[in-house]
């Protein structure tokens, strides 16, 4: 049996139930066989057993009260995957869908993920089955102080670096880094994501969706084409879908459908963004509203009839195996040309294949929403040289990083005979980096 494979069975039979960190690792290491042909001594010093099995596993218990005085338990995670290329660095995700296998799923991405933006970050990844949705701000404040009367000891502005992600905003970083800074007694940046009055940068709020736009108008631009006049369909409307939105408007495209997980809004005029911020961002309601306020809307029940709107670009940017092979093989047949994913793992590994199968320019998360973890290392950055950039200056920055990853995982693709799959130009390329850096330490 091959070395590719024969870790792979190891890995389902050691972590039986964690169905997303299979598929995860499925997609990641079936690319990586021409690599590891090419070096044997990677087997030799078990470097994809150690690749896949995390640093650490941190679990532990959340207790909280909520307002009417009942005592609540949540479980907690934070997964230290790997720290060869720097201090491990991810989200924190509260979702009550949470569990080990997505933490772990989303740890082994990050790694790679955190290499391509060719910044010193390792992968890590935390959270909590915790449901944020129509909780008071004491309850969620209760919520962040006792995850963090735990978590703080096993982090560090040089050790581990966690930052935003589902249901983890600038609210709740800012509780988190109050209740952090309280019981370490330093102000130091060991959480991203953090408010511009106390250490945070610009641009990092917009980065994910920004940098997805980015990336995405540089494949576009080396086809001689633009985001001017495209369709486009947006999934989600939290904070990577709503900043992928301004930015792709800005760039005069035409955004016509968003969704929240109870249903989608299409709106062929264009959907309006302050609109949707004003729900989203000041409200936290619901998108239904958007239909509502806005006349040419129509609002549907149920988030998966938004992939059967004919675009030319599709940016799923809510959440995990939201694409299957069904609605691709919709989206293909309805014209698609273009799918970046803004979310974790949005499409399943079927859909993937059926993009890649049709010629769809399909830019998997790992490249294309690395701009917020890029612009974390960026806010890691200023907080240790005690500066703060602009805008302009950060933005820049941005742009650079996500024109670089597509060039990176473009030639990375073409060098081992895959030429224009960027699966396979993603995956090696960040595999590279951390590959010799694992090997330069010795088996550790
Ligand atoms: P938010 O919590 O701000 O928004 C998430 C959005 O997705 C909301 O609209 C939410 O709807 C929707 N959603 C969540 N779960 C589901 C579900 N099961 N079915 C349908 N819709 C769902 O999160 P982010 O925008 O920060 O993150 C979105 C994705 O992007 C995630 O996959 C995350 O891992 C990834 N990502 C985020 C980064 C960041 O910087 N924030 C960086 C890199 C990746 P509702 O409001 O109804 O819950």
């Amino acid at each position: 049996m091959k070395y590719v494979e024969k870790v792979l069975e190891n890995l389902k039979e050691r972590n039986p139930n964690e169905p997303e960190f299979h598929q995860a690792a499925t997609e990641i290491l079936t690319t990586l066989a021409p690599v590891v042909e090419k070096h044997p001594e990677y087997e030799a010093a078990g470097l994809l057993e150690r690749f896949v099995e995390p640093e650490r596993v941190v679990l532990f218990r959340v207790p909280w009260t909520d307002d009417c005085g009942k005592v609540h338990v949540n479980k907690g995670y934070r997964v230290q995957f790997n720290s060869a290329i720097g201090p491990y660095k991810g989200g924190l995700r509260f979702h009550p869908s949470v569990n080990l296998s997505i933490i772990k799923f989303l740890g082994l991405e990050q790694i790679l993920k955190n290499s391509l933006t060719g910044l010193p970050i390792g992968g890590g990844k935390g959270g909590s089955d915790f449901d944020p949705k129509g909780r008071s701000d004491r309850e969620i404040m209760t919520f962040c102080q006792s995850f963090m009367t735990e978590l703080y000891r096993h982090i560090g502005a040089d050790t581990d670096v966690p930052a935003g992600d589902i249901g983890v905003g600038g609210r709740e970083i800012g509780y988190l880094f109050g209740q952090y800074k309280r019981i370490r007694d330093e102000h130091v940046g060991v959480l991203t994501g953090r408010g511009l009055t106390y250490g945070g940068s610009l641009v990092r709020t917009e980065a994910t969706g920004y940098g997805l736009i980015y990336i995405t108008e540089e494949a576009l631009k080396v086809r001689g084409e633009s985001f001017k006049g495209k369709t486009v369909v947006i999934s989600g409307s939290g904070n990577v879908a709503i900043y992928a939105c301004e930015k792709a408007q800005s760039l005069g495209a035409k955004v016509v459908a968003m969704y929240d997980s109870q249903g989608y809004v299409y709106d062929a005029d264009g959907i309006k963004l302050d609109v949707i911020k004003d729900i989203k961002e000041v409200k936290r309601g619901r998108i239904k509203e958007y239909a509502q306020r806005v006349k040419s809307a129509e609002y549907k029940e149920g988030c998966k009839g938004i992939w059967t709107i004919a675009c030319d670009i599709a940016l799923p940017c809510a959440t995990q195996n939201e694409i299957d092979k069904e609605s691709a093989e919709i989206l293909v047949k309805n014209g698609v040309r273009y799918v970046g994913e803004g979310a974790n793992m949005p499409s399943t590994l079927e859909a993937i294949e059926v993009f890649q199968k049709s010629g769809v320019v399909f830019l998997p998360a790992k490249a294309a929403n690395a701009g917020g973890v890029a612009t974390s290392a960026l806010e890691m950055a200023q907080s240790s040289g005690r500066m703060f950039w602009s805008f302009e200056e950060v933005d820049k920055k941005l742009k650079n990083i996500m024109v670089n990853i597509y060039h990176n995982i473009d030639e990375a693709a073409k060098e081992y005979g895959y030429e224009g799959n960027y699966v396979m130009g993603a995956n090696i390329a960040g595999f590279i980096k951390v590959a010799t850096a694992m090997m330069a330490h010795g088996i550790v």
